[in-house]
């Protein structure tokens, strides 16, 4: 079997393999990307990318999505608050998201190839690493980067599995627009879960999802919020009242019509986000001799949100430069220096956001504060455009909280 030689091979062509061979290629290297997806099967994912991350790239405007200006949020019990948002946001269909990314990482050089590949451990450092597609094929590379996704074997063999506790379960359906014009975006805090739930419209349906970190839950009850999430969504379009969880009796009939619809044109997906806990911040590494972990391979989401994809794009843009400054191993320091004390901070205050604040939940409280004070609602759209980080968090609210109404 012939090898054909690369100065680095990339598993995975999802926003993380993209934008690293990307900006490794256009420098030159010689890269291998590969990406076994069946094509026309999205990643599942609610396709949400912050202001953060369009200003930090604002190329990404250019890939086929929806902007974001204004977003409906509930807080557990049912209160609404209407946000308009300084800095929008743009919600994708990651076929859209992730093609566009391929395609330019394929452009500025990288050799992409679709197929799934496996590896070997190798032997001694001074080896090639050495993976091989099912069509027999091999690829070798002095430098291996697992951009594979949260299940990324990869990553299991060269940093450790991670405990199942930190692998947050998101699931969802793809659904139909509703038939009226507007479809609003929206958030909506989970009654009696550690989560959230969302309506994601995109330009041809809307992305249903919830997301929990909840330690110990069952599928089941957890499908049927969302279920009737869904159903308060459509049904609030069609009967103009603000009533997500709770429906009246008369309801019935709207409700039953909105099921049946949605049995039959809802389709499921489901999958794991990486939630990783503070002490494992400290101590997984994503780097060492010959080889790098990017995004959720690496376990880079935010564990109060599930945002993965500015994790992605900027993990891999941090080991592009360190490894085209002569120092791949800098990677190591350079993320943790740039995001990591962040997404420690988020792990920590995990349990605090989706906890009890003065009698109630605080997720209930936040939404109450916003909708009675403007500072507090600023604070809330820059926490959504990901400019508000968690570090910092508690002054900003309190800065803000004794502003003027
Ligand atoms: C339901 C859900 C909703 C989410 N919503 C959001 C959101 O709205 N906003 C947000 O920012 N984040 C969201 N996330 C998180 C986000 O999807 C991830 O953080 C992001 O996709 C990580 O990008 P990545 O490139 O690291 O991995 P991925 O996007 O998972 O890409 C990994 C790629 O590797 C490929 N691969 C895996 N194994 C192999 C192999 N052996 N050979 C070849 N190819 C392989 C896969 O086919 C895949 O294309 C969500 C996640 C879920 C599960």
């Amino acid at each position: 079997m012939v090898t054909e030689r690369f100065d680095i091979l990339i598993v995975g062509a999802g926003p993380a393999g993209s934008f690293a061979a990307e900006r490794l290629a256009r420098d030159g290297a010689r890269v291998a990307l590969f990406d076994g997806r069946p094509p026309g099967e999205p990643k599942a994912c609610g396709g949400g990318v912050t202001s953060k991350a369009l200003k930090q790239w604002p190329h990404l405007l250019e890939a086929v999505g929806r902007t974001v200006e204004e977003l409906e949020m509930y807080s557990p019990g049912g209160k609404m608050l209407f946000l308009k948002l300084e800095e929008p946001f743009a919600i994708y269909s990651r076929i859209a998201f992730d093609s566009y990314l391929r395609d330019r990482a394929g452009e500025a050089g990288a050799h992409i190839f679709t197929e799934r590949v496996s590896f070997q451990p190798r032997k001694s450092e001074k080896e090639d690493w050495v993976v091989r597609g099912q069509s027999g094929a091999e690829w070798s590379a002095p430098l291996l980067v697992a951009a594979d996704g949260a299940g990324s074997r990869i990553a299991k063999l060269l940093a450790g599995a991670l405990p199942k506790e930190e692998m947050e379960v998101a699931f969802g359906y793809r659904a139909p627009l509703p038939k009226e014009e507007s479809a609003p975006t929206v958030v909506a805090f989970l009654p009696g879960w550690a989560g959230y739930a969302w309506a994601f419209p995109r330009p041809d349906h809307i992305s249903f999802g919830i997301a929990t970190s909840q330690d110990a839950f069952d599928h089941q009850s957890l499908d049927e919020l969302l279920w009737r999430f869904m159903v308060g969504y459509y049904r609030m379009r069609a009967d103009g009242t603000a009533r997500l969880w709770k429906a009246r009796k008369k309801d019935k009939a709207l409700d039953e019509l909105i099921e049946t619809e949605l049995r039959t044109k809802a389709e499921r997906y489901a999958a794991r986000i990486p939630g990783l806990a503070a002490k494992t911040w400290d101590t997984r590494r994503a780097c060492g001799e010959g080889w790098a972990l990017l995004g959720d391979a690496a376990g880079f989401a935010d564990p109060v949100t599930g945002e993965g994809i500015y994790y992605a794009l900027r993990s891999a843009e941090i080991f592009a430069e360190a490894y085209l400054s002569g120092k791949p191993l800098d990677y190591e320091a350079r993320w943790r220096e740039d995001f990591g004390r962040e997404l420690r901070r988020a792990a920590e205050m995990r349990r605090r956001f989706y906890g009890n604040f003065w009698g109630a939940p605080f997720t209930e409280r936040m939404i109450e504060f916003a909708r009675a004070h403007r500072g507090i609602r600023k604070v809330l759209g820059e926490l959504v455009a990901g400019d508000q980080g968690y570090v910092g968090l508690k002054r900003t609210l309190a800065r803000r909280a004794l502003r003027p109404l």
